[in-house]
């Protein structure tokens, strides 16, 4: 079965002025490929500038792709022109991490729920502000607060009434942004619970987009790890942060400070070398080499190919290749 999204070599290159008259590409996003299923959620983790964000605002296509496919449900993304581009909105929302991106100030939250309502569907004024009223309970707010404003609420209501208002028009995928970082721990729960239930009762998909762990292993079955704009592993959550294959995602968790993800990983502590390069000047071989403790010769100059673990797990690293050069030792044996 096809699967509800399905990204395949997506690309997303800035160029960015460098002095008075230069201009550089920065390839924020390189060769990204990744499935979504329907009723599924993907995490995207890794260290922020790692192209997680240009990846989502890609496939929303608030930001345009220099090259590859999105397709959701079928259909090709890239290229759309903005007209059509409007009608297939409905089926995809975002939640970033400040609610105020998608909550105007002057407006009343019921107001602000409602709004995509009348953007996209011929309800009533009054249907709109049922509906609203219906949303609002959804995210266990009441509907006696459809009259207030956006300030009087606290920033995880704020959170609730921005996944209101993105689940207005039924989206079957809604890319979530950091959406609970910015919130204290029983709040982050608390949300997270509520995209869960959404889910089930919903069918919807989940791409979320973050850099903490253990909210990703509580509401994403399936990870994929970023690094320099590259998606260097992917595989079940709970493969993934037991047993690591890439050594930055091995790096990444022995650096997590929550003990519920790192305690499982291996114990041994991977250091990440050096600072994280400029994306302008990425290395090149693997974008990795500058920080990794397995450095080889070849990972200097040539890029590691992806290799395919099961169904569903994919590490891109020269040590996971099998041949005559490197035999496809695990990593836990490496030095
Ligand atoms: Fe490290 Fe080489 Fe693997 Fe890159 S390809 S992660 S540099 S071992
Ligand atoms: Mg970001």
């Amino acid at each position: 079965t096809q699967p509800l999204l399905e990204v395949t070599d997506l690309n997303v290159t800035f160029q960015i002025k460098t002095g008075m008259f230069g201009r550089r590409p920065l390839r924020a996003v390189r060769d990204v490929s990744f499935s979504v299923g329907a009723g599924e959620s993907l995490g995207i983790i890794g260290e922020s500038g790692s192209g997680k964000s240009s990846t989502g605002r890609a496939v929303l296509r608030l930001i345009e792709p220099s090259s590859g496919s999105i397709r959701l449900d079928g259909q090709e993304i890239v290229g759309l022109p903005q007209r059509e581009l409007r009608g297939l909105r409905s089926k995809m929302q975002m939640v970033f991490q400040d609610p105020s991106s998608s909550l105007n100030p002057s407006m009343t939250v019921g107001e602000s729920i409602a709004e995509p309502l009348s953007v996209h569907t011929d309800k009533s004024k009054h249907e709109r502000r049922e509906e609203a009223a219906r949303l609002l309970e959804l995210v266990r707010l009441s509907k006696r607060q459809l009259d207030r404003y956006p300030y009087e609420f606290s920033g995880g209501q704020r959170q609730r009434i921005s996944i209101a208002r993105a689940i207005a028009l039924q989206p079957k995928l809604i890319i979530l942004d950091e959406a609970v970082s910015a919130l204290d721990v029983s709040t982050q729960n608390e949300i997270v619970n509520l995209l869960n239930e959404f889910q089930a009762e919903l069918g919807l998909s989940y791409l979320f987009i973050a850099h903490d762990l253990a909210v990703v292993e509580h509401i994403a079955p399936r990870v994929g790890v970023m690094y320099l704009g590259e998606l260097v592993e992917t595989g079940p959550t709970e493969t993934v942060f037991a047993e690591p294959r890439h050594p930055y995602t091995q790096s990444l968790l022995s650096s997590v400070p929550s003990p519920t993800v790192s305690d499982r990983a291996t114990k041994k502590r991977i250091p990440l070398l050096g600072e994280t390069p400029d994306p302008i000047n990425a290395p090149p071989g693997c974008s990795f080499h500058t920080r990794c403790s397995y450095a080889l010769d070849i990972c200097r100059t040539e890029h590691p190919p992806t290799v395919t673990y099961g169904a569903d797990s994919a590490v891109q690293c020269h040590l996971h290749t099998t041949g005559p050069k490197l035999a496809g030792r695990p990593l836990a044996d490496m030095p």
